[in-house]
């Protein structure tokens, strides 16, 4: 089982008034985690990479995933023909703990292309929740995509993660997932979670 500290954590709601985020959901905090740490020890239905569009491997998470799972998830993934920005693809997950691999290709953030940046991390977001979902795991985990070599601000990415997983769990589909779980590794994206996951999910 994973830990998860954002239940654990008392945190003090923000009061009403000085929330900017439209309908904050307590209903679903149960549903959401946070962990730090490495993304390939967690034992999830589907852990989310950072891949790049080759979906060949690289470094970061994507190096990590590949060396934890071994050349199986390799060979796979030469087999699917690469994947879009902004879009995600679902593999095996071989030697790794979790039962499936889910690569996503979060956009290289670009300031004078940031409207174009938001859609496309949004898709990874939602197009990885609707592969889950469709592939009947029930429990998902997010790296932090885009935030490490793609330079993607921590605070807006966050934000954009966050709400996204509030609109799923609020669609049609956001009953066939239990735990939405937000695995951070460095210091600016687990400092922008703890920032924004009261927000959107105030505690109870
Ligand atoms: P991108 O190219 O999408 O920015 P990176 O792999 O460089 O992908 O970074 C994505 C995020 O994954 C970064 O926030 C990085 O700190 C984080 N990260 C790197 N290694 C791991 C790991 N083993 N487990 C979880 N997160 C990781």
């Amino acid at each position: 089982t994973i830990p998860l500290l954002y239940k654990l954590k008392k945190l003090t709601p923000a009061p009403p008034s000085s929330s900017s985020i439209p309908n904050p959901s307590q209903t679903l905090n149960d549903k959401i985690g946070l962990v730090r740490g490495d993304i390939t020890t967690l034992e999830v239905d589907a852990i989310v990479n950072a891949a790049n569009e080759s979906l060949l491997g690289g470094g970061g998470v994507d190096g990590a995933i590949h060396k934890a799972a071994g050349p199986g998830l390799l060979k796979e993934c030469k087999g699917l023909g690469g994947c879009d920005t902004g879009s995600a693809k679902i593999t095996d997950a071989y030697k790794l703990p979790c039962n499936r691999v889910i690569h996503a290709v979060g956009p290289i953030w670009n300031r004078d292309w940031a409207e174009k940046s938001e859609k496309d991390l949004r898709g990874c977001y939602t197009t990885s929740l609707q592969l889950a979902a469709e592939n009947r795991c029930k429990s998902i985990a997010f790296s932090s995509l885009s935030t490490g070599v793609y330079r993607y601000p921590s605070r807006d990415a966050a934000q954009v993660a966050i709400k996204a997983v509030k609109d799923f769990l609020e669609g049609e589909d956001g009953d066939k997932l239990d735990k939405v779980v937000f695995c951070t590794f460095t210091d600016k994206d687990a400092d922008a979670y703890d920032e924004w996951l009261p927000k959107f999910f105030p505690p109870v």
